[in-house]
């Protein structure tokens, strides 16, 4: 058997695996009264226009496969979004709708890449970029993201000299820091992509991920020059919309011949996205009560939010986050963010999720999510202050 040489040097384990082993060690009693701020899946309902639309879809005909792109009304709701949202012009044959970002970013690298060549990751991060890499034999620059330089890293000399940069992987705003980029910052970046005729896959999964509605920092790299001759945009629909079990994204490609041979491969590789999600993605994107509903979480998640920053503040824990995106990010009690985790996790029946999980500039920090109801963040912090006195 010839096992790809990935496994060799993938040296962990899928991050939220991680957090499955260190329950794993607990009886089934124990892991009943953990409070899981892990991982990040939203809990409140996906908005019943949207449950609607994908139901009637379902009960009204029959569908074959579905063209590969995706539909011409999602992806003209799409090209509307752009212009109200982002100001930025688009025509809706530069979209294809994908099954998700998560394979979407883990794919991408088979078209745009060669084994041998490099990537850039913006560190920490979210880990299918460096997975995806990993798998397809690519050598990996991390820039450190650092509370410092705003988790807006600076290029380093070694990854500016390196002559094989095929990818540069770029998630504001960000998972799992919540730092939101700068128009200047993205384009260095831009700049140093066109230098070496490398791809950015920009990573926009968050951008409307909202808590208390206050107005998003995150914004399309296709409002800054030179981001169409070698940007790809990602988006989803899975966290502002709570549709993470429908699996459906956008790859936004300006560049004709770099949306050409996603498109080849896309046509390959799977038969596109389920009617029924698209006709759900259609909804979220025009129907007014869909707007309406997303307020009202935000709203709920607003008020999470403030819980969790002010408990975690009064545990000398004060956050970074939870303005642009669902996660706080906060230094873990004790150097080693998984040895925290695991800690917390047994004395206070809280579970975080451990910053190494998101590359080396993790460490040293913990994640966690507003997922879960204001009592439950609040019973959370009452645990956690209870074992302050063993955390130092
Ligand atoms: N990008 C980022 C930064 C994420 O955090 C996630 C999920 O947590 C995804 C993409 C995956 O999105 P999707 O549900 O569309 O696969």
């Amino acid at each position: 058997m010839r096992i790809n040489q990935g496994f060799e040097t993938w040296n962990h384990p899928y991050l939220f695996q991680q957090l499955e082993d260190i329950l794993k060690n607990f009886s089934e009693e124990e892991r009943s009264e953990v409070i899981s701020l892990g991982i990040g899946d939203p809990d409140l309902p996906t908005p019943s226009a949207i449950r609607a639309a994908m139901s009637r879809e379902h009960l009204t005909s029959y569908h074959g496969y579905p063209c590969v792109e995706g539909r011409i009304e999602l992806r003209t709701a799409l090209a509307e979004y752009y212009d109200r949202r982002f100001s930025v012009q688009t025509d809706p044959a530069e979209f294809l709708i994908g099954p998700g970002a998560k394979t979407d970013l883990f794919d991408l690298p088979a078209v745009f890449s060669n084994p041998g060549d490099s990537v850039i990751i913006l560190d920490p991060a979210y880990p299918v970029y460096c997975d995806s890499a990993t798998f397809r034999g690519l050598r990996i620059h991390f820039l450190n993201g650092t509370p410092q330089n705003e988790y807006r890293p600076a290029l380093t000399d070694p990854a500016r000299q390196d002559p094989s940069i095929a990818i540069l992987f770029v998630c504001y705003p960000n998972n799992p820091t919540g730092a939101v980029a700068t128009p200047e910052y993205l384009q260095q970046i831009i700049a140093f992509a066109l230098s070496k005729q490398a791809v950015i896959i920009h990573d926009i999964a968050y951008a409307d991920f909202t808590p208390g509605n206050t107005p998003s920092s995150g914004f399309s790299i296709f409002s800054l020059p030179g981001a169409e001759e070698c940007a790809i945009e990602i988006g989803s629909f899975s966290k502002p919309f709570s549709m993470t079990g429908d699996r459906i994204s956008w790859v936004l490609i300006k560049n004709t011949r770099m949306r050409t041979l996603w498109r080849r491969y896309r046509s390959n590789r799977d038969s596109g996205v389920s009617e029924f999600d698209q006709a759900g993605a259609i909804a979220a994107l025009t129907d007014p009560d869909v707007l309406s509903a997303v307020r009202e979480n935000m709203e709920t998640y607003g008020r999470r939010a403030r819980i969790l920053q002010s408990g975690l503040a009064k545990l000398g824990l004060a956050p970074s986050g939870l303005s642009n995106t669902p996660y706080a990010w906060f230094k873990s009690p004790f150097p080693d963010s998984r040895f925290s985790t695991e800690f917390i996790l047994k004395h206070a029946r809280v579970l975080f999720t451990p910053g190494s999980g998101f590359g080396p500039g993790g460490e040293g920090f913990l994640r966690a999510t507003i997922f879960k109801p204001e009592s439950v963040i609040s019973e959370a912090i009452v645990r956690m202050e209870r074992i302050v006195p063993r955390l130092t």
